[in-house]
């Protein structure tokens, strides 16, 4: 019998994160204050997100980082995730290549994103905060967070892109059932909601509109607390439990990963399983390919340009040093809604100017076809944004097959699907397209992005 899965024991599991920016040969650029062009200090960032988080984000010295106990023992709950050698892609594509996939839907809340809410919210809880908000687009990071936020016994505040609100209703029900106060955004309930409805009554709302609204929750609030869910070096730490589990299974199944896949929205999944392998490419020579996937409709990896620019669209972050397609970008609406965001993550900026990793744009329906494959021969309906990661591999996989080369692929399955059907519906009825954008509507969108 062929093994399929491999899992680590209790007593396996790792009890440090990996922070990547300890090792990198060129350290990320520090994020910077809009109007006196300043770098950031700790200080500057702890008004808005819990002290323990921006110590990290500005960590550039420890390569290995303490998980708090108490968050080790939530992690108890659902870790190890299983590391899946997929026979049946393989089979179904005719492939001398290995794919394995780390799968990180098995859980709770159903993707990667709860690895990070659960230590945000324990360090929030921890300098004494009754209060954590955020914003969600698709909801799956406000699902983790309304999660660890009553794991830890914190009051959840959740800005919800008001148009996904109505588009997938469960995911505002799944937050009200772990006990958050949901609101659709813009919403009267803050300035900068009353301010967006005054010029736009009728304005769909998106993630910018969401994080200003939340972002002045946290700055307004006593014991309130911002976090975030992607994009800042600190979740990419967090998240480095998906690559440093894999690392220990890769070796239970007898290999080494030749090419690391994951699908990309701000850099979090993607971080996740590859940084804890690249540093063996940074410090032992290894020569593995790193490939982030994004959507063809929000290049920024591919096509965008390396600038400081504003995390958010209404320009109320600190100016961050990342390849974009310019705070106002409006991506389309594609169902991989944690794949619309303008900016790349300030670690995974730098590492694509080094050539330590690239990226791939991949079309809407070549994502579908990807997951339905991977669906009919695996079991698992995919998310969305994972069949990104899954339609990367198999054009890998299809290489192989052409140059007869035995290649070991490894990709994150950052979440299930499950709760995204009426996107397969849609799929499925034909009512889907590809959208591209072209070169000038790049430049337009660059236009505002301030010179530094
Ligand atoms: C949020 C999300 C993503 C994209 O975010 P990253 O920070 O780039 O990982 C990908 N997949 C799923 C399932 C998500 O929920």
């Amino acid at each position: 019998m062929k093994q399929k899965k491999f899992m680590l024991e209790e007593s396996e599991l790792p009890k440090q994160w990996y922070n990547i920016q300890a090792d990198m040969p060129n350290k990320p650029l520090p994020p910077i204050h809009p109007a006196t062009k300043q770098p950031l200090g700790v200080d500057d960032l702890a008004h808005i997100f819990p002290r323990e988080c921006c110590v990290q984000e500005l960590d550039q010295e420890h390569p290995f980082i303490d998980i708090p106990e108490p968050v080790l023992e939530k992690y108890r709950y659902y870790r190890s995730t299983p590391l899946v050698r997929a026979y049946a892609l393989e089979e179904a594509l005719g492939t001398p290549a290995h794919i394995y996939f780390k799968n990180e839907s098995v859980n709770p809340l159903g993707s990667h994103k709860i690895n990070s809410a659960l230590p945000q919210c324990y360090y929030a809880k921890e300098e004494g905060t009754t209060n954590v908000t955020t914003e969600t687009g698709a909801g799956q990071w406000g699902a983790a967070l309304s999660y660890a936020a009553s794991v830890f016994g914190l009051e959840a505040a959740v800005y919800q892109v008001k148009i996904s609100m109505q588009q997938k209703p469960y995911r505002s029900s799944i937050m009200r059932t772990f006990g958050a106060a949901v609101t659709g955004s813009p919403s009267m309930s803050t300035r900068a909601g009353k301010d967006i409805i005054t010029r736009d009554p009728r304005h769909p709302g998106s993630l910018g509109t969401a994080i200003s609204e939340a972002v002045e929750l946290a700055t307004t609030t006593p014991n309130c607390k911002y976090t975030l869910g992607s994009v800042l070096n600190h979740v990419a730490i967090h998240q480095s439990i998906i690559g440093l589990e894999a690392e220990k299974q890769m070796q239970k199944a007898g290999e080494y990963p030749d090419v690391v896949i994951a699908c990309f929205g701000g850099g979090s999944n993607f971080g996740g399983i590859a940084f804890p392998f690249m540093r063996h490419n940074i410090l032992d020579g290894k020569t593995t390919e790193f490939i982030a996937a994004e959507p063809e409709s929000c290049p920024k990896l591919t096509r965008g340009e390396f600038r400081y620019d504003f995390g958010d669209e209404a320009g109320y972050t600190p100016l961050l040093p990342m390849y974009t397609l310019g705070h106002a970008f409006k991506p389309a609406n594609i169902h991989a809604g944690g794949l619309r965001y303008h900016g790349a993550g300030m670690i995974v900026s730098q590492l694509i100017k080094d050539g330590l990793m690239h990226g791939v744009d991949i079309p809407q329906l070549e994502t579908f076809e990807a997951g339905l494959l991977f669906a009919r021969t695996e079991g698992i309906i995919p998310a969305p944004e994972s069949s990104h990661a899954i339609a990367a591999t198999i054009r890998e996989a299809l290489k192989c097959k052409e140059t007869g080369e035995e290649k070991v692929i490894l990709f994150n399955l950052s979440g299930h699907g499950l709760i995204d059907m009426s996107a397969y519906e849609q799929y499925l009825n034909g009512d889907l397209m590809n959208y591209k954008i072209t070169d000038d509507d790049i430049k337009k969108n660059l236009e505002s992005v301030p010179e530094v």
